[in-house]
């Protein structure tokens, strides 16, 4: 098992070799092919086992595929993780996966002013990384339309429900578009992590590392 046999499209395959990736993680492995077809994920994985990229590369690999002239006002890509420092480091391994890949990411976070962020916003975007309280303010002030998304991602789901983050979650959920691939990721799957899930996920193809 190789990255070339997941027929990744050759810029992001270059740098999967600058950063000296080899072999896909069992979770990779598991799940990147299904992504890749479009299939929604439900995958269950700790920090450590190499889901970061397990969702960035599908994203990166479908969004670059097709060559796009501009950039998108409004994100066609959503990932959204509990923390700021979660989001710091998805928003790295896209910058990383995706450098040979005219694709522009914005990340947003909480605890800091809105300026930066309602200005980065404003050049568009094609992968938007977010922690759920920020996303909502700036949703609520017109900052960002979640109507063109074609991927929605949610990361660390059981620390998201352990941080309180669920009705923040359900008001951007019903933003969603209907038509959209999901992929969520969970290091447990108690009850209301399953039932979560269920609500978002369409036929998943479910993976348990
Ligand atoms: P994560 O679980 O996404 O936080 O990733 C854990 C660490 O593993 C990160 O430092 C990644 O850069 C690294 N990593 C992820 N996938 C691979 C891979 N296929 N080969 C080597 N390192 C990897």
């Amino acid at each position: 098992n190789t990255f070339q046999e997941l027929n990744l499209i050759a810029s992001v395959q270059k740098a999967l070799v600058e950063e000296n990736y080899k072999i896909p993680t069992p979770i990779q492995a598991q799940t990147i092919p299904a992504a890749l077809e479009g299939r929604d994920v439900l995958g269950c994985a700790q920090t450590g086992t190499g889901k970061t990229a397990a969702l960035a590369l599908p994203i990166l690999n479908q969004l670059g595929k097709n060559s796009r002239k501009s950039i998108p006002h409004h994100p066609l890509a959503l990932v959204l993780a509990p923390t700021r420092e979660l989001a710091i480091q998805i928003g790295d391994s896209f910058d990383a996966y995706g450098r040979h890949l005219k694709l522009r990411s914005v990340l947003i976070y909480g605890g800091v002013g809105q300026g930066n962020q309602v200005r980065a916003l404003k050049r568009g975007a094609h992968i938007l990384v977010a922690t759920p309280g920020r996303l909502l303010d700036l949703m609520n002030q017109g900052h960002i339309k979640l109507n063109q998304l074609e991927v929605f991602v949610l990361d660390e789901a059981d620390r998201m429900l352990d941080m309180g983050f669920l009705p923040d979650l359900k008001r951007i959920i019903s933003q969603l578009p209907k038509q959209r691939q999901s992929l969520f990721f969970s290091a447990t799957l108690a009850p209301k992590i399953t039932e979560l899930a269920h609500s978002l996920l369409d036929n998943p193809i479910t993976v348990n590392v």
